[in-house]
């Protein structure tokens, strides 16, 4: 069964007093959270077990990023040992900004969606194309192949714990949200995509998030189109008010 999920993702933003203060006033409001929408938020790492402690299980808490290792000498990284041991069960998972910035392939992609399920934890799988590419017409083959590579080795048991988030990237962050039209295209293609390389159970049970420049206005629209079954949300999920909104959207 397709879940209904909204998630924040709060990158790099938010002092310690910052991010306890949001989520206080999250959990002020839990009552507004519409029973079978799940929320998750994806605050900094050195929050992810205080804030666990605080908001679980109202709120699940998943972290940015996760190693692909699950330990030794790769300083500066967390693996998903340690997050499952902390009661993280999510993990953003292939993020644009982590492919854009630090260089991840859609080979380690899929080495951290593998790290992830071996623990426990539910990968939120992050594919998107690139405006030139969308300008190109090579949109669908884009998010296919990043699907493909990083995902299609799963058995179909392990692909329906993944949760797909499809952001473009031209969408991320800069006010310009994809229309309605076109969110549902990709997100169909997706389903699609799915149901051709494993069945239609497993395209039945997978969420498919909507993420770039998501706001209070505009999520209900988004969120009605038949194959988007929810949010990833980055700058509007810093503010409770507009979260709420956007959670309430999914209904
Ligand atoms: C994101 O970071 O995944 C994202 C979608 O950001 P924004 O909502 O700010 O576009």
């Amino acid at each position: 069964m397709r879940k209904k999920i909204v998630a924040g993702n709060w990158k790099m933003n938010k002092t310690w007093p910052e991010a306890q203060a949001l989520v206080n006033a999250l959990m002020d409001k839990k009552n507004l959270i519409p029973a079978g929408v799940q929320v998750i938020i994806a605050p900094p790492a050195p929050y992810l077990q205080p804030l666990s402690e605080a908001a679980a299980p109202t709120l699940a808490v998943a972290s940015q990023n996760c190693s692909q290792h699950d330990g030794g000498a790769y300083t500066g990284e967390i693996s998903p040992g340690m997050l499952s041991s902390i009661h993280v069960n999510h993990s953003i998972i292939g993020h644009s900004e982590r492919r854009q910035f630090y260089g991840e392939t859609n080979e380690i992609v899929r080495a951290k969606v593998d790290a992830c399920l071996r623990h426990g934890i539910t990968p939120i799988f992050c594919c998107g194309e690139l405006l030139s590419e969308r300008n190109a017409g090579e949109h669908f083959n884009t998010v296919a192949a990043q699907v493909k590579e990083a995902l299609f080795h799963l058995s179909a048991e392990a692909l329906s714990k993944v949760v797909i988030a499809y952001e473009p990237v031209w969408a991320i962050g800069t006010g310009v949200t994809a229309t309605n039209e076109q969110a549902e295209e990709m997100h169909s293609f997706i389903r699609a995509f799915l149901v051709k390389n494993y069945n239609q159970d497993v395209a039945d049970s997978i969420s498919i998030l909507y993420g770039g420049s998501v706001n209070a206005a505009n999520a209900a629209e988004l969120f009605a189109c038949p194959n988007v079954d929810g949010g990833l949300v980055g700058g509007a999920s810093l503010k409770a008010d507009d979260f709420m909104t956007i959670i309430q959207a999914a209904q």
